[in-house]
């Protein structure tokens, strides 16, 4: 083991709205962090958003593409706001930004908070991951006229083996990866004490095509990998039936992969699972670089007050350094927003009257 701090460079991208309140909160949790972890952050400022297209003409300046590839070992994005009618020129830098950086999946955990007033709640830890380049989102849809002058529009959806390969691959390697952070900790700690289970979602009953070839892919990867085999449990389910679970018994899950479609609806109904938006972190993910970014949107409605919750935020920059191999200080960070939330801290969306800094400075301070 070496004496040296680990040094990594960050990108951080707060774009708009809140997102320029709650990226320099996670800084701040970071830099604490790295204090007692022998890590060394050094931090890199990228512009894109709406609000710099509308001053710059560009949403993505190149320079942002080209520091996050060159020189950064991970980012964490913000926010971004939609305008609420299509702007000419305009397109969104996250979509672009997953493309130029190839991160082809999209990763949501979902943990439910011991929350002391409510002892009952169930123990929820699942990990959502969402195919990211394919399926419906490919937006090759057009409109049609047919000879008794009826419209009609098809949408095309793709699903390729190769996407299917890669998203299966994570699913499993996230779920062992999982495995071994739980190892670590006290069995009364650990919200999922089974073996690792992968439950891949799909509707093939009805798309037996498109479908059928994201189910038998990923069940080929486990067929073909004697470790995925001996150390996880394969189990599949039906969209529907899928939603239907998961507000039932959200506890019955460990990894679940979803193809795009269906894990977009999965990811936003499992964050109603856990409480605010202000609360859930996602990751994009490839095979060699990470963008933290939290769930929720620039939420003008409550920008510029202090209002805004940095947990969201504050669990991406946890999650990138999770995938970036570092569990350790990943759960520290985890541990500290669980406390701080048990000891009453919370934004207005929580029911509290903390502010932004607030919440910030107590999670530096359990950390
Ligand atoms: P956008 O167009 O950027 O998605 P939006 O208006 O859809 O903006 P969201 O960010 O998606 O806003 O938020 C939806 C609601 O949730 C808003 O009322 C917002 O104030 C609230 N909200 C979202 N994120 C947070 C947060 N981090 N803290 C507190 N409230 C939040
Ligand atoms: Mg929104």
């Amino acid at each position: 083991v070496s004496s040296q701090p680990k040094s990594l460079t960050i990108g951080l991208i707060p774009a708009d709205g809140i997102g320029c309140e709650v990226i320099p909160a996670a800084r701040q949790v970071l830099e604490h962090l790295s204090s007692s972890h022998q890590l060394k952050f050094r931090f890199v400022h990228c512009d894109a958003g709406f609000e710099y297209f509308q001053k710059n003409g560009t949403a993505l300046p190149q320079k942002t593409v080209d520091t996050l590839r060159n020189d950064c070992d991970g980012a964490l994005f913000g926010a971004v706001s939609s305008p609420s009618h299509k702007v000419a020129g305009y397109s969104s830098p996250i979509v672009a930004l997953r493309k130029h950086l190839d991160l082809y999946a999209n990763v949501r955990p979902v943990i439910s908070t011991k929350d002391p007033q409510n002892p009952s709640q169930k123990s929820v830890d699942m990990l959502i991951i969402r195919e990211n380049t394919e399926c419906l989102y490919i937006k090759k849809e057009q409109q049609f006229t047919d000879e008794n002058n009826q419209v009609y529009a098809i949408a095309e959806r793709r699903i390729s083996q190769k996407a299917s390969e890669r998203a299966g691959r994570m699913a499993f390697q996230m779920a062992l990866a999982r495995d071994s952070i739980r190892q670590q900790q006290p069995v009364e700690q650990r919200r999922w004490t089974g073996k690792p289970q992968v439950t891949i979602v799909h509707k093939s009953n009805v798309l037996s095509v498109t479908d059928g070839l994201w189910r038998e892919t990923i069940r080929g990867v486990y067929e073909n990998t004697p470790e995925y085999q001996t150390r996880i449990n394969l189990e599949e389910q039906l969209v529907d039936s899928m939603v239907y679970r998961m507000f039932r018994e959200p506890e019955a899950f460990d990894v679940v992969v979803a193809p795009n479609l269906y894990g977009d609806i999965l990811s936003d109904g499992a964050a109603a699972l856990v409480g605010s938006l202000g609360l859930v972190p996602s990751a994009n993910v490839g095979d060699t670089f990470v963008m933290g970014e939290p769930v929720h949107g620039s939420a003008p409605d409550i920008a510029g007050q202090h209002k805004a919750n940095p947990i969201a935020a504050i669990r991406s920059a946890a999650l990138l350094l999770e995938n970036i191999g570092l569990p350790g200080p990943a759960s520290n960070i985890y541990n500290a927003v669980d406390a701080t939330l048990q000891a009453g801290y919370k934004t207005p969306d929580l029911g509290g009257s903390a502010t932004t800094e607030e919440v910030t400075e107590a999670v530096c301070k359990y950390l």
